[in-house]
């Protein structure tokens, strides 16, 4: 098999065009292991992480750029990204150990397309976009848009993921992510759960978004708990609703993880904590005070 190692995005999508059975990589935690596992080797890697554009975490005057192939580690360690966006960099610190973020991507994360893939509800929740380069140039579409079933995309042969934008958050908003595993880490969450919300001045929810990981073939966006809790203070009955709406959205697997039944109620149980976590630090951000970290449940 062969490697190449292109220096721009131009160098990829040409090695790409050349033969179809060529496939791009970045830190090579799935690949490798899934290749280790018996996967059909491609008849070439081609290493995204040698293109400058691809790595690095970039403010801009709207936002942030991160390039796709940049190393998680990258993401959590930015100071900056993880007071405005305290959830995505949660999702991205919980992929496997220090070793694994110091070279998984969100790019890998998402195009891997696994339903339980950590940083993905987190990507939703903060309505990120994934800009995707080809021969025929670039296109930008929602990142929920890229994953359709476990290990299938809607990328066309020759197509990656250059890197994500992601808007500036209001001042009082705050976002969240929960995961449930077996183990206390290194495990493939049973459900994940990441929230978004805005509050007004008085407390009320303006806008919500609600998203869960590892309950489907691809992320689930929880329309109903959305609408239970804009307009509204959170309180115990919106929580009963949020928990309720998450709970019934769910198509899960059952499996060695948990049974149907048991996702089922963990997905109610952390999309509540999620909202509830996302909307204090809402209201810390409001007010200036630092974020704590949710971490792994
Ligand atoms: C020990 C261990 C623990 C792990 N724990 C977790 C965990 O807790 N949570 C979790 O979510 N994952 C976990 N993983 C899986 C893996 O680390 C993540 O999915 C990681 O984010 C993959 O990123 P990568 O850059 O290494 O992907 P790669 O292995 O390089 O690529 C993965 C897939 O995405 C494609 N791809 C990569 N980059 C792009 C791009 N820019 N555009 C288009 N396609 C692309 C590749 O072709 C490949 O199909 C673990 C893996 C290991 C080995």
């Amino acid at each position: 098999m062969r490697y190449f190692a292109p220096t721009t995005v131009e160098e990829a999508v040409g090695l790409l065009a050349e033969a179809p059975g060529r496939k791009v990589f970045a830190g090579a935690t799935d690949v490798i292991p899934q290749m280790r596992a018996g996967r059909p080797e491609p008849d070439g890697l081609v290493d995204l992480k040698h293109i400058d554009r691809l790595v690095g975490v970039r403010k801009t005057a709207t936002g942030w750029v991160i390039g796709a192939a940049t190393p998680t580690s990258q993401l959590t360690g930015n100071a900056e990204l993880s007071a405005e966006f305290p959830g995505l960099c949660e999702g991205a610190g919980l992929i496997g150990s220090d070793q694994v973020q110091n070279r998984s991507s969100l790019g890998g994360n998402l195009c891997n397309a696994s339903p339980a893939a950590d940083s993905v509800p987190a990507m939703v929740v903060n309505a990120m976009r994934a800009v995707i380069a080809s021969g025929g140039g670039t296109r930008t579409v929602a990142v929920q848009d890229v994953p359709t079933g476990p290990g299938r995309t809607t990328l066309a042969p020759g197509e990656f993921v250059i890197e994500f934008e992601l808007d500036s958050a209001p001042a009082n908003t705050g976002d969240a992510y929960l995961r449930l595993i077996p183990r206390t880490e290194m495990d493939i969450a049973v459900v994940g759960a990441a929230a978004r919300i805005t509050l007004d001045a008085s407390g009320t929810v303006t806008a919500a978004a609600l998203a869960l990981g590892a309950v489907a073939p691809t992320v689930v966006r929880v329309a109903d708990a959305e609408s239970a809790l804009v307009g509204k203070a959170i309180d115990d009955d919106v929580l009963a609703a949020v928990a309720a709406a998450a709970s019934a959205a769910c198509n899960p697997i059952d499996d060695k993880r948990g049974t149907i039944t048991y996702r089922r109620h963990v997905a109610g149980v952390l999309a509540k904590r999620a909202v509830t976590i996302a909307a204090e630090r809402a209201r810390n951000r409001a007010s200036g005070t630092p974020s704590t970290n949710g971490g792994s449940h």
